[in-house]
């Protein structure tokens, strides 16, 4: 049973990727893996717009959002939330047994920078989480706006999750000032599940060495000391490292930039269709991500009949919308290696079904 995934993760793999997941195996130790970890350092580094090292966690995502709550709150964080993830990372702080704040805003919409300045002005907070692109109601905070406030703040270390938009445009880490910046390798980076990529700075680094209870698997200093020798903590998912190489060597033979025009294309493609065939988007225009779409579903189709449709007859599968808005919208992923031919398929397909539903 092979269809292609058109959800927001995971997305399609190429089979490229998967036979550079056969590579026979290495030990962890050994020179061969040093070797291999060491020579995606530099790549990695170019794609986040850092000169910080990039730890490689065996982990979802998830895994090093929660590290990143342990490693570096020591008095108070502030999870800005305006959706599925984002509200779950305030209840994931408070199960780490941290304090913390929540700064809500309406799903659909993003965090808004001046409700963000007025949070951290109360002194409270040592620590902060952002959601870049909300990948639940296909929000993109403005992460530049985000940060410039953050900045205002030195004491508050930043986590900034790029989950689903790592890749897909270009977040300058360094520039902007993020202090812990998490991606996973299954959603714009066209991986397996499994890996979880994040940046930390020396500042986040030197905060982690004042709190206590950062645990072992997470720990940003055991990272620190390991990427020293070119190796991870523990036994890496050493398949995925080498899927993670092979993909480094499709996005800088493609370029990074010409990778962000064709998903900011590709996008563009999937907002025309929703505008002519009678749809909205879910959040405001300006804020609409660039890796998925999220659509309301202003029309009120059967979604779930629609999906089973297009995974019958074409071999592709959408996504029905996520939690509270399941149904209620519907989501499209531009993610990985979409092109406009692919895309421009999806969408006659949907259109095909759509004139059939009614
Ligand atoms: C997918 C996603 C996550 C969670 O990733 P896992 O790999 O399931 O841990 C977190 N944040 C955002 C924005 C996501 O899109």
């Amino acid at each position: 049973m092979s269809y292609k995934l058109f959800i927001p993760g995971p997305i399609e793999v190429s089979a490229k990727t998967l036979q550079a997941m056969g590579t026979p195996m290495i030990g962890h130790r050994s020179k061969d893996f040093v070797e291999l970890y060491q020579s995606i350092q530099p790549r990695l580094q170019s794609l986040f717009y850092t000169q910080d090292p990039v730890y490689l966690s065996t982990s979802s995502s998830w895994g090093m959002m929660e590290g990143a709550i342990r490693n570096v709150t020591a008095k108070k964080v502030l999870n800005c939330m305006n959706g599925a993830f984002s509200d779950k990372w305030f209840d994931v702080s408070k199960r780490c047994g941290k304090d913390a704040g929540a700064l809500k805003f309406e799903w659909g919409t993003p965090v808004c920078p001046d409700a963000l300045r007025k949070e951290l002005s109360t002194g409270q907070y040592d620590a902060v989480t952002l959601i870049h692109n909300e990948t639940s109601t296909g929000t993109m905070s403005d992460i530049e706006a985000l940060m410039a406030v953050v900045r205002e703040f030195p004491e508050v270390i930043s986590i900034v999750d790029c989950v689903s938009s790592f890749s897909v445009l270009p977040i300058e880490k360094d520039k902007l000032g993020i202090d812990v910046l998490i991606t996973g390798t299954q959603k714009a980076l066209a991986l397996p599940p499994g890996l979880a990529l994040c940046s930390v700075s020396e500042r986040a680094r030197k905060r982690a060495e004042q709190v206590p209870g950062r645990g072992y698997y997470f720990d940003f200093l055991e990272f620190q000391a390991n990427h020293e020798k070119g190796m991870t903590p523990s036994t890496p998912a050493i398949s995925l490292i080498y899927a993670l190489r092979s993909k480094l060597d499709d996005i800088f033979e493609e370029t990074p930039q010409k990778r962000y025009e064709r998903h900011a294309k590709n996008n563009a493609l999937v907002h025309a269709w929703v505008a002519k065939n009678g749809f909205e988007l879910f959040p405001e225009k300006q804020f609409a991500s660039k890796s998925l779409t999220c659509v309301k579903n202003t029309r009120e189709i059967d979604v779930a009949a629609l999906n089973a449709a297009l995974k019958a007859r074409y071999n592709c599968v959408i996504d029905g919308g996520y939690g509270k808005i399941k149904g209620k919208t519907f989501r499209i992923s531009n993610m990985g290696d979409e092109t406009e031919q692919t895309i421009s398929t999806l969408l006659a397909n949907l259109d095909t079904l759509l004139s059939e539903l009614k």
